[in-house]
């Protein structure tokens, strides 16, 4: 799964630019002692939240708030509200349900087994489907259901006189429950549709448009009927537990059938509902599943859990207009008498799978075929609205691609018949990997040219090598269990940008992973209250809160570093072995480990300090990671290497080191002036282990008496920072500044501004050194390290930005950034490359925001021309979100409401639409930032679910919305909570983003008592919580011991040259009053920043 819930995707993600921020924080003006009094209370709210996080956790549905608020299907037919929370409604009863029946209700006390027996397993779904959506007339958005699983018992005993499966918001009808046992020596697997066909004559006869369950005539009993005696259900494990007459045979199989119905969801998980307009205004409605992780319960009754894999043969049923695409190409469709209009589609068993990979969608969107390039690639095909069918030319252009090249990656054929990817208008997360149905959200598979950006583009690559890489990764072998989901998520990230790379080999993707995957999570899991990738889960809350950076981002890292430690060829070919042996089946890190150590053993010379496992099990089971410290003797031309964890919050003193400080088995590559090939050399030249408690001396690494610079950990390859003696640093700076820069991978670059800002941040170094080794940035053309340079400034930006300072640190951006814009311009050039139009858009925007005056009357007259524009869009394509933003944060109430009605007129436009909206949240205008926050909880407003993340995550860069924000979320947490109580990616970014910008010890207090109020409703969100709040202690921290230093090198630096008075932007744009509207959009004709900068490669 691509996340759109957690930052991850806005890092890959389109929305937004160039300039990611993280921690975020608004100005907090205290004291010293009202610091501390700031630190003390953060730090009891860590201890409260850690308190509801240990007693509320296993709890998964113990909210009170739940509401009904989404239930306008079920009233329209007069069916229970679709699931609230409560114990009460997990499992709604049916028409006619209930007898024998116990129900359970969340406990309060210990914490609970909420794991499925191993005993009964099942073998064989067939599945019959029939959602009531796609005619207007008609549309109850209710679904009914009939499963029949086949399931047998691996071992004799009481265990094999119960069935326990999962079943969440549906109704089940308990009378029709059966389980009989199939002929000795028959299996659906081997007999496929034997179920199939005695069911669909039954389902058939049930009315259309019922919301009633399935009218199937309760099975007569027969010999090989083994009596339901009771059932019983827990809210608290999502679970329904069948008794039995007596136990089922251990080797003989048996056929479940379980008949229920439930409502299509407003919640973007399950079977859900989506919809959108046509261009000749008719609305269109779909169904659509999303599974992962504990969602497939809510669809069908499942042995919801990744090991319990099974064949699944489904069958839907669908109105004559509409079609449907599952995991399996279609086999065939038949009428149904019974129903007119009506029609069975129906597909072929899937491979054995996990339950989360089920996929479905039930629409009128329209299809479209890759050529078929040879008789052996499966067929390509991708699946969008009829009106946006042709921005999936891209898509469909990569994607097989992409799949062909990771068959030889892996070498191993994709396994199933075909691929589809489908753009749903309504999704959760960035995209989902089903096998053989990746659904996505439209602005991450759709691309036009003329109205997304590069950044976009890069997006769509990313997302779909991502999900094509999981086919393999995740989906033909599995991990064990969520605790590993690092092991999944962690290979396709890393593996999306070899497949990227395949087919955009000028996007210069291996080098973007330093600063897209890297050090977004550098800056996380240098906070205490991170995880280690490998974690412990049981409810499907933390399950579902381990899709975060740390398993995208760190595992993504990790894997990238064992890659360059065990060199390719034997990474490779362990790889291929691990899959090769889990086919079809489920692995553990342990596992991966193995296949691993196999294959370093069969090649000699390969410098490994220890087994992989235990290599590795320092990164995967420790949370954090280190900075190296380095000390070089000079004289003698050796090093002395040492590591301790690396801290947001510091580490003051070099003492000796903590007997329980965590350390790491760390690859050190290394290379120094004398030496420069070895820039291009990732592989370790020596390892620093835990086992070196004084540290790790290397001789002869220059010559005696040589003072030439040393750079570690080449191309960051390593997942730590670095920090050197003072004058090691130095040297690395006049590299920078006056050597061959070309000499110097970006990578590494980026490596040097990000270790030296960070380490500054920490209180690990000296903030001078660090701002004068971004000085050389006037000669640097390279989008990799100006990304890193503005990820770390955005930080400085966030802590100044309501100080009387912060015009010497605007002075400073401009300054630093003017030559590369000025090289750049403002218009695309034919000849250049997507990095240099990210770079564009990324450093343009900071100027805007630096208040560049050329670049704002540019842009005011960029605006004009757009509202007075009769059809194409003028402005540059790259720039328009910083264009569009710029109006709102400069301009007032006209420019908003000028984009206002573009974005009420951009459905059709779904990138433009997210550009849009983002630049809605631009506005300085209380009253206005607060009618966003309440549009986006508009139900059924035209702020759609999966975007009303993209207003809450862009209050944090918008210092009076920030200010706004928690107000409002105390002010209106009911109706907030009762939106997104079920929506955790939504609900997690509201308490992050209204938390990231609060920073007095007042606001805390608010924030305490605002969590006492409302303690058990933050479950779900627990971790996010917890590092909002360990972000707030850091920013008072860092506010009381780093302002005046950095503050003071600023004034110095803005002595030196006088800053230009900045420009406002004019309320009332027209073309005729805006003089730099002529000629000042086009590029000067300027020569690159300096001599000796790398020439930009050519497109
Ligand atoms: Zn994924």
């Amino acid at each position: 799964m691509a996340l759109s819930g957690s930052r991850t995707e806005f890092l890959a993600g389109d929305t937004l630019g160039g300039d990611i921020q993280y921690g975020r924080s608004g100005g907090c003006f205290v004291s010293t002692r009202r610091g501390i009094m700031c630190a003390l209370l953060v730090a009891a709210a860590l201890v409260l939240v850690g308190l509801l996080v240990f007693y509320l956790a296993p709890c998964p549905h113990g909210g009170q708030g739940a509401s009904a608020a989404n239930g306008t299907a079920a009233q329209a037919t007069g069916g229970p509200a679709e699931g609230g929370d409560t114990a009460s409604s997990v499992l709604p009863e049916g028409p006619g349900g209930g007898d024998a029946s116990t129900e359970t209700t969340p406990s309060s006390g210990a914490p609970v087994n909420l794991r499925l027996p191993k005993e009964v397993r099942p073998r064989y779904y067939s599945i019959w489907l029939q959602p009531f959506i796609g005619d207007p007339a008609s549309n109850n958005f209710t679904f009914k259901g009939l499963v029949d699983v086949e399931v047998f018992c691996e071992s004799a005993g009481e265990a094999c006189a119960s069935v326990s499966l999962h079943a969440r918001e549906l109704n089940v009808s308990w009378d029709e429950v059966s389980l009989r046992l199939l002929p000795a020596g028959v299996s659906s697997v081997e007999a496929p549709g034997r179920a199939g066909r005695a069911i669909g004559k039954k389902y058939n006869a049930s009315a259309d448009n019922a919301s009633a369950p399935a009218a199937a005539a309760a099975p007569a009993p027969t010999p090989e009927t083994i009596a339901v005696t009771a059932h019983a259900k827990s809210a608290e494990k999502d679970m329904i537990t069948f008794s039995l007459a007596k136990p089922m045979e251990v080797g003989r199989n048996y056929s479940l059938e379980i008949p229920f119905w439930g409502n299509l969801s407003t919640s973007l998980s399950g079977f859900y509902r989506s919809h959108y307009t046509e261009r000749t205004g008719t609305e269109k409605w779909l169904a659509v599943t999303h599974f992962e992780p504990t969602y497939a319960r809510r669809a069908f009754p499942c042995f919801d859990e990744p090991a319990m894999k099974a064949r699944f043969e489904l069958h839907v049923a669908r109105r004559q207009a509409a079609s449907s695409v599952s995991n399996m190409p279609l086999r065939s469709t038949e009428a149904i008498p019974e129903q007119p209009g009506w029609v069975w589609d129906h597909y072929p068993p899937s491979p054995i799978m996990s339950s989360y990979l089920v996929a479905l969608v039930v629409s009128e969107l329209a299809s479209k075929s890759a050529p078929v390039t040879s008789p052996t690639s499966p067929a390509f095909d991708v699946v969008a609205r009829p009106d946006l069918l042709p921005t999936a030319d891209y898509a469909l252009s990569i994607g097989p691609r992409i799949l062909d090249h990771y068959s030889d990656y892996f070498n191993i054929s994709y396994p199933l018949p075909k691929v589809t990817m489908a753009a749903v208008p309504d999704f959760a997360a960035g995209a989902m990997e089903n096998w053989g149905l990746v659904l996505y959200r439209e602005s991450l598979m759709l691309f036009n040219s003329s109205i997304s950006t590069a950044q976009s583009q890069q997006s769509v690559a990313s997302v779909v090598a991502h999900e094509l890489a999981h086919q393999w990764f995740g989906n033909l072998v599995t991990m064990d269990w969520w605790s590993d989901l690092w092991l999944n998520e962690g290979f396709a990230t890393y593996v999306s940008y070899i497949g990227v790379n395949h087919v955009e080999p000028t996007w210069h993707m291996l080098d973007k992973i330093v600063t897209e995957q890297m050090h977004p999570v550098l800056e996380t899991d240098a906070l205490n209250s991170s995880h280690p990738v490998s974690v412990e889960v049981q409810n499907p809350a933390q399950i579902s809160e381990a899709f975060d950076e740390v398993s995208y981002n760190k595992g993504a890292c990790l894997i990238r570093m064992l890659n360059h430690s065990l060199t390719e060829e034997v990474f490779r070919s362990g790889l291929t072995n691990y899959l090769i042996k889990w086919t079809w089946s489920n692995a553990n890190q342990d596992d991966l480990w193995a296949s691993l150590t196999e294959a370093a053993g069969n090649v000699s010379g390969l410098l490994l300090p220890a087994s992989v496992k235990a290599v590795m099990e320092t990164w995967t089971l420790q949370k954090g990671y280190p900075v190296v410290m380095v000390r070089r003797d000079y004289t003698a031309g050796s090093l002395h290497l040492s590591q301790r964890q690396f801290k947001l919050e510091g580490t003051d003193g070099a003492g000796a080191r903590d007997d329980r400080a965590l350390s790491w088995y760390v690859p050190v590559s290394y290379a120094t002036g004398e030496d420069v090939k070895w820039l291009q050399d990732t592989r370790p030249r020596a390892w620093l282990t835990p086992e070196h408690r004084d540290g790790l001396n290397i001789s002869s690494v220059t010559a005696p008496g040589s003072n030439t610079w040393l750079l570690l950990n080449v191309q960051q390859t390593g997942y730590y920072r670095v920090n050197y003696d003072s004058a090691n640093w130095r040297l690395l700076s006049d590299l920078l500044q006056t050597g061959p820069l070309e000499t110097v991978p970006a990578a590494s670059r980026a490596q040097l501004l990000s270790d030296a800002l960070n380490l500054a941040r920490a209180g690990l170094l000296n903030y001078d050194t660090a701002l004068n080794l971004t000085s050389y940035l006037s000669r640097e053309t390279d989008a990799v390290p100006w990304k890193a340079f503005v990820r770390a400034y955005s930080f400085l930006d966030d802590m100044l930005r309501d100080s009387r300072e912060y015009t010497h640190l605007q002075a400073y951006a401009r300054r630093l950034m003017g030559p590369v814009a000025q090289w750049l311009g403002r218009e695309a050039r034919p000849a250049d490359t997507l990095p240099q139009r990210q770079l564009r858009a990324t450093v343009l925007a900071r100027l805007l925001r630096a208040e560049e005056p050329d670049l704002l009357n540019w842009a005011r007259a960029q605006f004009a021309l757009w509202l007075n524009a009769s059809d194409a869009n003028p402005i540059p394509v790259d720039l328009r979100f910083e264009v569009y933003c710029a109006a709102a944060r400069y301009g007032g109430e006209r420019e908003w409401a000028a984009l206002e009605a573009r974005f009420r007129a951009s459905d059709q436009l779904p990138a433009e639409r997210s550009y849009l909206l983002r630049a809605l949240m631009c506005t300085r205008l209380p009253h206005l930032v607060t009618t966003m926050l309440e549009r986006s909880l508009e139900e059924g407003g035209d702020i759609r679910l999966q975007d009303s993340i993209y207003v809450w995550r862009s209050i944090t860069q918008n210092p009076v919305a920030s200010y706004i924000a928690f107000r409002y979320v105390r002010q209106n947490w009911d109706s907030i909570y009762a939106r997104y109580s079920k929506v955790p990616f939504v609900l997690k970014e509201v308490l992050r983003s209204s938390i990231e910008g609060l920073s007095t010890e007042l606001d805390l207090k608010d924030v305490l008592e605002f969590f006492k109020l409302h303690e058990g409703q933050f479950s779900v969100a627990a971790r996010t919580v917890q590092q909002a709040l360990e972000k707030l202690r850091l920013r008072v921290h860092w506010r009381a011991r780093h302002h005046a230093q950095l503050t003071a090198w600023l004034r110095q630096d803005s002595a030196a040259s006088a800053a230009p008075a900045p420009t406002a932007f004019t309320p009332t744009p027209t073309p005729a009053t805006t003089p730099a509207a002529s000629g000042s959009s086009t590029a000067p004709a300027s020569p690159a920043p300096a001599a000796s900068t790398p020439a930009p490669v050519a497109g």
